[in-house]
């Protein structure tokens, strides 16, 4: 198992008792150590050397160096900044931006196997049972895979289970021809939301960013969502980067949050994009879905 952050900055510290004053450079040595607990935690390099750079400056300008506890004042000071860069405690943040004349439109985008298409069903649940303190509201769904055999059939498989309307199958259709059904259905049909999930790559691939792109230009979502995979540690900076030069990302939903990641791609999604993260997956559970608890998950990237 890994050291707890408190641990390793207290056998720092102890290391110098007795020999005075500490000095900026013992703090560079336990910010040395909080950066070897972020990168545990697969924070992306880059943003955990960032994190560090800043907490430093901070932890000097705060004259850690005269406290009793620096151990703790670090780790303090390390928490709030991890707090502050998780976007906070705001439990608005959590909310979808629909407030437009309906219908208004969701796009999920990710990765294939990210959890793309339980996180739409658990979304349109969601929405459609007023949770979250909103009214309920009329959701459509529509998978625009065509790529993955029988993607369709899955969201409309978790359609009935969460009893949210998806929309009829066409054989041979386009993603974006299904995208303009959709659109039309979800207008003439009186509904408030329309979630499009897209199809799923195994890898970054132009082709698939292009479909996304075009599908984003005429259905002119109020929310795009990327959807990761909490376990993808590093290479989450690369497929937040990707996507996020491709199509104006407004937020982030965290899959497998019940694994045993350490929630490290957090903050590495939260820095790259610069959007909130607005859920975590909890399970395979239609109902394992949560507000994202920035407190909670620097606890977790801590240890
Ligand atoms: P997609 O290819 O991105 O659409 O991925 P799917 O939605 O098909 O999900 C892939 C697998 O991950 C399925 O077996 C899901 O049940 C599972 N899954 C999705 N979200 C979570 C989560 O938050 N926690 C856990 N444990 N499993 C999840």
């Amino acid at each position: 198992m890994f050291d707890s952050l408190s641990d390793r900055l207290g056998g720092v510290f102890d290391r110098l008792r007795g020999r005075g004053a500490l000095t900026e450079a013992d703090v560079r040595q336990a910010m040395r150590e909080v950066r070897i607990a972020l990168l545990e935690a697969d924070v992306a390099l880059p943003v955990a050397r960032q994190f560090v750079d800043e907490a430093t400056e901070k932890a000097i300008g705060q004259n850690v160096l005269r406290s009793v506890t620096p151990g703790q004042q670090v780790v303090k000071i390390v928490n709030d900044a991890l707090v502050a860069m998780l976007g906070g405690d705001d439990p608005a943040a959590a909310e979808l931006n629909l407030g437009v004349s309906p219908p208004a439109v969701v796009m999920m985008v990710g990765l294939q196997g990210s959890g793309k298409t339980t996180t739409t069903a658990k979304i349109a649940k969601r929405l459609s049972g007023g949770q979250g303190g909103r009214d309920r509201k009329k959701v459509l769904m529509a998978s625009l895979d065509v790529n993955r055999p029988a993607a369709q059939e899955q969201l409309a498989t978790l359609g009935t289970q969460v009893e949210v309307q998806t929309l009829p199958i066409v054989a041979g259709q386009q993603p974006v021809e299904i995208a303009r059904r959709a659109l039309q259905a979800a207008k003439l049909q009186g509904f408030d939301v329309l979630m499009l999930d897209t199809a799923g790559r195994l890898h970054v691939d132009q082709a698939l960013m292009d479909e996304m792109k075009a599908v984003a230009d005429i259905a002119t979502p109020q929310e795009i969502l990327l959807v990761v995979d909490s376990l993808t540690g590093q290479d989450a900076v690369n497929v937040a980067q990707s996507f996020s030069e491709q199509v104006p990302l407004t937020g982030v939903v965290l899959t497998r949050m019940d694994g045993d990641a350490r929630g490290g791609a957090a903050l590495s999604m939260r820095a790259v994009t610069g959007k909130p993260i607005k859920f975590a997956g909890v399970g395979e559970k239609m109902d394992a879905l949560e507000a994202f608890h920035a407190e909670r998950v620097a606890g977790r990237i801590l240890g």
